[in-house]
């Protein structure tokens, strides 16, 4: 059975004129003689509301009734647009989750996709019809009904791409796919044609808000091929995909940056192991997420210098955390608002020597100094000042020709 999962996020089907519009495009594809299964997110801004309110009923609202009242936004699009196409004269139903079933596992809230019953889903295939799943909700092996996380819909698309063997994940939404780098940021960003899951993932989890990161890498765990695209215009999307299938490898394939971000620097703190630990570990207990981290080598063997980032938000506590911690000493805290990561991309860098240099070199050219480095496999980030930052990436999208897109 040849299937295709269409998925449609919140802006997608965020009226009821755009509701239409998703039912045509599904039409479409069911046109094409493949079997649809559609999964659909709540309208856009619902979440969110149904979250205000619970807010509203108490500041600590249980995470079970969390579940249920969250998931009732996907209940809500999923019936419209199975109304809509069985007006339009075709055989649809909407399919919440515990009636498929889809079985989670995890807590509350945050719960992950477990097993998918497929047999209810493929008699109605074969009968013709077309199902129109909630996305980001499940049910828990206590019957309860479980939320995927914000952004769970995703993960509801690919999941259910993988245990039906789907042939392609469509993932619609607002924008028309990957971008070399974010187009509110910078004008002469190009979509992207193709992009492997490595380097989705890196761009997806510095910022390019394009899909959630765990789906991407459930996607590559299960190799599936997601193409993003617009529901809203015709032409193609980005297609995420295994690096093999990639013909046009460039050496960087996008540039993404972070917004709000603060350095802080502890002078002097002793040279000894343990002292890493120390100090990270009320950290990460008070769920603070540390980004780039570099230790100076001591000059003495006693003391070293340790520069981490953190959000600028979570600076205040951070701060509070580090003073009040006995076990650890050092002699003096600096601290630096208004800083930026840049990251350039690309699985192409691991057979291409000098692109470290070339990023430096560019840099260096528009008198932008860099603080702080990291590098892993297919990624060079550096620290600079926030201010630096158009100019930076309009610097390096240029330098490594990504307004060119074959
Ligand atoms: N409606 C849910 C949310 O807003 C799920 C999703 O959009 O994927 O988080
Ligand atoms: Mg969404």
């Amino acid at each position: 059975m040849k299937i295709v999962v269409l998925k449609f996020g919140g802006t997608s089907v965020g009226t009821i004129k755009k509701i239409k519009r998703v039912a045509d495009i599904i039409v479409k594809h069911k046109k094409k003689n493949d079997k649809v299964i559609v999964i659909s997110s709540a309208m856009s801004g619902v979440t969110n509301e149904l979250i205000k309110k619970s807010f509203e009923i108490s500041d600590s609202f249980s995470d079970v009734e969390h579940d249920v009242l969250v998931s009732s936004g996907e209940q809500v699009a999923c019936s419209l647009i199975a109304g809509r196409l069985i007006h339009k004269g075709y055989k649809s139903r909407s399919w919440l989750s515990w009636q498929v079933p889809i079985i989670t596992k995890g807590d509350h809230k945050n719960s992950r996709i477990k097993q998918i019953n497929k047999k209810k889903i493929i008699k109605y295939l074969k009968e013709g019809g077309i199902p129109i799943i909630t996305g980001f909700q499940g049910v828990n092996n206590e019957n309860r009904i479980t939320s995927l996380g914000r952004g769970g819909s995703d993960a509801s698309a690919i999941m259910i791409a993988k245990f039906f063997k789907a042939r392609k994940c469509i993932i619609y939404t607002d924008v028309e796919g990957v971008y070399t780098t974010d187009p509110n940021k910078l004008k002469k960003a190009k979509k992207i044609k193709e992009i492997s899951y490595e380097e989705m993932l890196e761009m997806a989890s510095l910022g390019a808000k394009v899909m959630q990161p765990v789906s991407i890498q459930d996607a590559r765990l299960n190799r599936i091929d997601i193409e993003v695209k617009s529901s809203f215009t015709k032409k193609p999307g980005t297609l995420i995909t295994k690096r093999s299938n990639i013909i046009n490898n460039k050496i960087v394939t996008g540039i993404s940056s972070t917004q709000n971000d603060s350095k802080i620097t502890l002078i002097g703190v002793k040279d000894k192991p343990g002292v890493a630990a120390a100090i990270f570990k009320p950290l990460s207990k008070n769920s603070i997420n540390v980004d780039m981290v570099v230790q100076n080598i001591s000059a003495n063997g006693k003391e070293t210098d340790l520069t981490f980032t953190i959000k600028t938000e979570d600076l205040k506590k951070t701060k509070k955390i580090i003073n009040e911690n006995n076990n650890i000493k050092f002699r003096k805290l600096l601290f630096k608002k208004d800083v930026s990561k840049i990251s350039v991309i690309g699985v192409g860098m691991i057979a291409t020597p000098g692109v470290t240099f070339r990023m430096f070199q560019t840099l260096a050219n528009k008198k932008i100094n860099i603080q702080v480095i990291s590098t892993s496999e297919i990624k060079i980030s550096v620290l600079i000042d926030k201010k630096n930052i158009k100019k930076a990436l309009i610097a390096l999208h240029k330098e490594f020709k990504l307004h060119i897109q074959k």
